[in-house]
């Protein structure tokens, strides 16, 4: 008896082990837990139940379950932490679908919708822009950008986080959806194939669309250097039971001087190369510093050297680096 607990005991212990393994691959550390609404089935745009089978396209409003987890989103976090306040006042939608557009656009005061090559003619204000550097915007111009499905067109992610991150406000919110195929489980870079797509309407040439991959942890990290807080939120599909991660961004405050743009270099020059710009800048503020407070800082460092460092370092718990 002693023996069949002892190895029930044990198979439980490995059974367990063996469970936090594939929990661990399943879902990253960042990733927030999958979120089941409670008594919610089929589709929660229209109301259409399945009575077999697991559509991914409703057959009752066609909405496929990226529409779906993102209402999903909207209610569970982005109304209440984003929208509970109130409208925000600048909103940018790239390529939005139809249920983005329903929820947001009440939220927003003003929108702009873009897109690099469909138009999205009669459903807002359109502006064509290249989500690589945004460049009809401006710096500090919105308070929420959302992009789903559209990084996983753009072998230039890490550009493309630079623009948003530009183009947003302090503390704005970024929310963008890659599709699940696309987010491998670990820190891969970014890799670029070519596929024949369906989604010829975005892309000028169907059969050329590239498609871009590129691990969770790394992106998580693309982020973070883009100036990003990101969370991701793994939602299933009440429908088709298929899992979508919907990342929430929020615009820190600038981490490195070289994404700083300045708006005034900008204006000055119009179409002026932002890389060129930022860099300039950098070098600029370097050497100002250097020139403004180097020689004041040398002598600083000498005080202390003379004073002592242990009793100066008690009382101005601070350092100086040029
Ligand atoms: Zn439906």
């Amino acid at each position: 008896m002693q023996t069949a607990q002892k190895i029930s005991a044990l198979l439980g212990r490995v059974s367990a082990a063996a469970g936090r393994v594939l929990r661990q691959k399943k879902l990253p550390d960042t990733a927030f837990p999958i979120m089941i609404p409670p008594g919610v089935a089929g589709c929660n745009v229209c109301g259409y139940i399945a009575k077999t089978g697991h559509p991914r396209l409703c057959p009752g409003c066609g909405r496929n379950q990226r529409q779906r987890t993102f209402k999903q989103l909207f209610l569970a976090r982005l109304q209440p932490e984003v929208f509970g306040d109130g409208p925000l006042n600048d909103g940018l939608l790239l390529s939005p679908g139809e249920v983005e557009r329903a929820l947001l656009v009440p939220r927003l005061r003003r929108y702009i919708v873009s897109s690099l090559y469909q138009t999205y003619y009669g459903v807002g204000p359109f502006v064509r822009a290249d989500v690589r550097d945004l460049a009809p915007f401006a710096d500090e111009s919105f308070d929420y950008v959302q992009a789903c499905n559209v990084l996983d067109y753009v072998p230039e992610i890490e550009q493309a986080l630079r623009a948003v991150h530009r183009v947003l406000r302090p503390g704005g919110v970024f929310v963008f959806l890659i599709p699940e195929g696309n987010l491998l489980p670990g820190a891969e870079p970014v890799s670029v194939s070519v596929h024949a797509s369906v989604t010829g309407d975005y892309w000028p040439d169907p059969a050329d669309v590239p498609l871009v991959r590129v691990g969770r942890q790394r992106l998580t990290r693309l982020l973070q250097e883009s100036g990003f807080q990101a969370e991701q939120v793994q939602l299933v599909d009440t429908l088709c039971r298929a899992k979508c991660t919907w990342w929430l961004c929020r615009r820190g405050e600038y981490t490195n001087a070289a994404h700083r743009t300045p708006g005034t270099l900008l204006n000055a020059f119009g179409q002026f190369d932002r890389q060129a710009a930022a860099g300039f800048y950098g070098l600029a503020q370097q050497t100002i510093a250097r020139r403004l407070f180097g020689a004041v800082c040398q002598r600083f460092l000498a005080v202390r050297n003379f004073i002592g460092t242990k009793i100066f370092d008690r009382f101005f718990q601070f350092r100086v680096t040029l």
